[in-house]
């Protein structure tokens, strides 16, 4: 039997890239998501056939809705937020996968792991900010969290021999470094949205391409590893891999490493993700190691890239504050996104929020809905 899928956040990066998968696979597609793009998503319906699909921006789904009227085999359109929420716990998937960006994907990962699915997770962000919610969901329901994320998923692959993954000493986290790696606080200055939509390995959305300029993307991911993999912040090392070749790796008790390679396709890791625990053939071409002249290797300058920094404070101090930090982060990158802010005054401000409160103990969805929008609107009272 082929797999049946769910798809949020359809039109992105990471949705188009699981759709070639789907396709490659022979999928069926039981809803798709997305916000806004028509343009992308109606061929996607005309070529996979949802029953259901979400769209979340309400001019756009009124748009969907007349261009769907009338036709007899039209997919059941869900609307708005709740609309992505309901999608995420349809009956009738075998896996879900969330590619949403931002903490918008949150609460369908909790719908999705309440439902009873598999979640495949490549949004980052729902488990920093609810990081103690959804691991809990996933407990109470006994269902699977699996990493899409490219490095997450390199450690998911190096523990997939569950007696040595109970002696996991280290994860060795790698970052590319992004596009400004080796620049000074000057040399930053003065980088514009054209710069730091520029990364030197990867095609991603706009959002997690900035926030590979930051390094606030490692620091999420960080925080993302913290609450996938059980270990605590100060056994997660991060080490730049300039090619993006070594996708990241692990240490054992005996000090021995395992490192997940190849080439920087994140259709690799959405495929493992989704037929998990097989692996089956896929057309993103074989790393070829005579190619490979040398493999640079360095560290993540916290001094420079705040955000990073900001990050680590953010887990240490625990219970919202990674929300704080994540809310904060998506506010910011907005406003740079409309060349409101600098690029340094990103990690200006998520530094600030997180510095702002002690965060600490036990929360609810609504504490992390709270907490998102209380950091939201302290950054826009501390342009
Ligand atoms: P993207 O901007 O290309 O796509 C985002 C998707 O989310 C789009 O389909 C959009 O319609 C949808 N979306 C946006 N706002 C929404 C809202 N309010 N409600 C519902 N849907 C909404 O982003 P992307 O690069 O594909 O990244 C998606 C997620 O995957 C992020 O969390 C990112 O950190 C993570 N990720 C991406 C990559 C990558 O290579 N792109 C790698 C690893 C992890
Ligand atoms: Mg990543």
């Amino acid at each position: 039997m082929p797999k049946t899928i769910t798809l949020l956040g359809s039109t992105g990066s990471i949705g188009t890239q699981s759709l070639d998968v789907a396709r490659m696979q022979g999928y069926r597609v039981l809803g798709l998501a997305a916000n806004r793009r028509l343009d992308v998503l109606l061929p996607q319906i005309a070529e996979f056939h949802p029953r259901y699909v979400a769209v979340v921006d309400p001019a756009a789904c009124e748009q969907l809705e007349a261009e769907l009227a009338g036709q007899p085999d039209a997919p059941v359109l869900l609307k708005g937020a709740e609309g992505l929420v309901q999608l995420a716990a349809m009956e009738g998937a075998d896996v879900v996968l969330n590619a949403v960006v931002g903490i918008a994907g949150l609460d369908a990962s909790l719908a999705t792991i309440e439902s009873g699915h598999d979640l495949a997770l490549a949004n980052k962000e729902s488990l920093v900010t609810g990081g103690h919610l959804v691991t809990d969901a996933v407990q109470r329901h006994g269902v699977h969290l699996l990493p899409v994320d490219s490095e997450h998923s390199a450690i998911f692959q190096c523990l997939q021999d569950a007696h040595s993954a109970k002696t996991l000493e280290k994860i060795l986290l790698t970052a590319s470094g992004g596009p400004f790696y080796g620049m000074t606080t000057d040399q930053l200055r003065g980088k514009t949205r054209a710069d730091a939509l520029k990364h030197p390995n990867w095609s991603m959305g706009a959002k997690i391409t900035i926030d590979s300029a930051t390094l606030m993307n490692k620091g999420l991911e960080l925080i993302e590893a913290v609450w996938l993999f059980g270990l605590p912040e100060d056994k997660i090392q991060i080490v730049v891999q300039r090619e993006s070749i070594i996708h990241s790796a692990v240490q054992f008790a005996d000090h021995s490493i395992i490192a997940q390679l190849g080439v920087p396709d994140m259709r690799i890791p959405i495929q493992y993700a989704l037929t998990w625990p097989e692996r089956l053939p896929s057309p993103v071409p074989e790393l070829d190691f005579t190619a490979l002249t040398h493999l640079s290797i360095g560290t993540a300058d916290e001094e420079t890239f705040r955000c990073l920094a900001a990050c680590k404070k953010a887990i240490r101090k625990g219970g919202l504050g990674p929300c704080a930090a994540n809310g904060a982060n998506e506010e910011a990158v907005a406003l740079f996104l409309q060349d409101k802010i600098g690029f340094l005054d990103i990690g200006r401000l998520v530094e600030g929020v997180v510095d702002s409160d002690s965060f600490g103990g036990d929360y609810t969805l609504a504490d992390v809905h709270e907490c998102d929008r209380m950091a939201r609107a302290w950054v826009r009272a501390h342009l």
